[in-house]
């Protein structure tokens, strides 16, 4: 069946979310993971379908109970991807992708040495700030935080099978389609 494991990971504000979105307007067929959170949930966010938001409590009570493919703290918040979901979509035969941080995309491919990590890359480290700015959904603690993250991601990312630079929109989504369909058809 040659179904995959893809995990998207960059910095907050880079356009993972921008980019994936495009694609899976592309390919309906692909399974996006929810991860769950305890992160506040922003305006316009729904419960099950951008994430599970949880509390701490129960966030660790997943922990302790072994539930996560892979977990992380990002910026003060927890972030995990339940391993139910995944092994079900993977054994119903569907493609798999994750966006997750970069932390939890090397616990992915330690798990599963035959995911496909994808890293996504700003044109440069101002447009990458301006992003995150011009999305008005943080405070100025919160993208301080997050701009903290990005010399370890981009050092992480050395670990990832391809990188992408999203300067022009269209042009990442084309990208991130051939590089799914080449491993897809390679498999
Ligand atoms: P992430 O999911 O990586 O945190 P988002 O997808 O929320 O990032 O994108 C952050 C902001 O950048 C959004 O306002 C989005 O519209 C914008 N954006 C995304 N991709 C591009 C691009 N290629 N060029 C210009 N702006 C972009
Ligand atoms: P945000 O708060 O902007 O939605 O997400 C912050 C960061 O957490 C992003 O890099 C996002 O990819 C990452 N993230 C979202 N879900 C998960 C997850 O399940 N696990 C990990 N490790 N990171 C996640």
């Amino acid at each position: 069946m040659n179904k995959k494991l893809f995990v998207l990971s960059g910095s907050s504000g880079v356009g993972k979310g921008t980019v994936l979105k495009g694609f899976l307007k592309r390919n309906p067929d692909f399974m996006l993971s929810i991860s769950c959170t305890t992160r506040k949930p922003r305006p316009g966010e729904v419960d099950g379908i951008n994430y599970f938001f949880t509390t701490q409590e129960e966030f660790k009570n997943c922990i302790e109970n072994n539930k996560f493919l892979e977990w992380a703290e990002f910026a003060g918040n927890f972030y995990g991807t339940k391993k139910k979901y995944i092994n079900q979509c993977l054994e119903e035969g569907k493609n798999v992708i994750l966006e997750i941080d970069t932390q939890g995309a090397l616990q992915v491919k330690k798990q599963m040495p035959e995911a496909v990590l994808i890293f996504i890359a700003p044109p440069s480290l101002e447009e990458l700030e301006a992003r995150l700015r011009g999305r008005h959904t943080e405070d100025e603690a919160t993208i301080q935080k997050r701009l903290e993250q990005v010399r370890a991601e981009i050092k992480r990312s050395e670990n990832f099978d391809y990188r992408i630079v999203n300067d022009k929109l269209e042009d990442a989504i084309l990208r991130l389609e051939e590089i799914v369909k080449g491993e897809i058809n390679n498999a």
